[in-house]
């Protein structure tokens, strides 16, 4: 390996007239800077390194490549008053009926679908989130959309089941919905809930929902990690019902 060095030392030498910058070499270039740290390597350690270093890479494409899972190994259950803490801190006042939006209207923003998510029709709340809320929306939408591109799977929206519920609302909700609860955090504007078992599709193959499923978890579980949100899996509902926390 290194009588090769040599030669190339050389070749430059005599056709550029250099002297040696580094002690073997004339020309030192990113490239041979990466042929010597290997050639040392190999005169050092041996072969070792050099397949551990190609497996390692071998392995990292191949999971970066490999097939998204079916299964959601996340465990989403920050309890309710742990949400409504931060829904009272960052939130707005419990409106009694939708005949008080307007008072509160010019501090929130209008959830519609947009690019990154759609939204159902609602029945029991009306689509209003603290801008911060809203935020948090868009950029699980946009995270979401990211992965799937990443694993070139079509492109789907999020769908928003649910969002900003008057203190009426909620009493309509709980005699069909045992879920419900009067002190909710979807009271407050900091809270919105999202399909797991729903996407809407856009363009691209239909993907596999369980695939999506597993990707809007991990979403969700890295903006979690950031202090950024709170989660609870809802079985019943088959949602996910997100509190931001800021
Ligand atoms: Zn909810």
């Amino acid at each position: 390996m290194y009588q090769v060095l040599f030669k190339i030392n050389k070749f430059y030498r005599q056709k550029y007239f250099c002297s040696n910058f580094f002690p073997n070499f004339a020309v030192y270039t990113p490239k041979l800077h990466l042929v010597m740290t290997i050639s040392k390597m190999w005169k050092n350690f041996g072969v070792a390194p050099l397949f551990t270093l190609l497996f390692t890479l071998l392995v990292s494409c191949a999971s970066h490549r490999g097939a998204v899972p079916e299964t959601f190994p996340f465990k989403f259950s920050d309890p309710n008053p742990h949400q409504l803490a931060g829904a009272k801190k960052y939130g707005i006042e419990p409106l009694e009926d939708r005949s008080e939006l307007d008072r509160v209207k010019h501090r929130l923003k209008h959830v519609e679908e947009c690019e990154y998510y759609a939204v159902d029709p609602l029945t029991h709340s009306v689509p209003y989130l603290t801008p911060e809320a809203a935020k948090l929306l868009k950029d699980i939408g946009k995270r979401f959309q990211k992965k799937l591109k990443q694993h070139k799977m079509g492109k789907h929206k999020i769908i928003v089941t649910s969002v900003l519920r008057t203190k009426d609302d909620v009493r309509k909700l709980m005699k069909v919905n045992s879920n419900a609860v009067s002190n909710s955090a979807h009271c407050r504007a900091t809270t919105f809930d999202l399909s797991y078992r729903r996407f809407k599709h856009v363009e691209g193959a239909q993907a596999n929902a369980a695939q999506m499923k597993y990707l809007l978890g991990e979403v969700l579980s890295e903006l979690r990690e950031k202090g950024r949100c709170s989660v609870i899996y809802e079985t019943k509902q088959t949602c996910l019902h997100i509190t931001v926390r800021q």
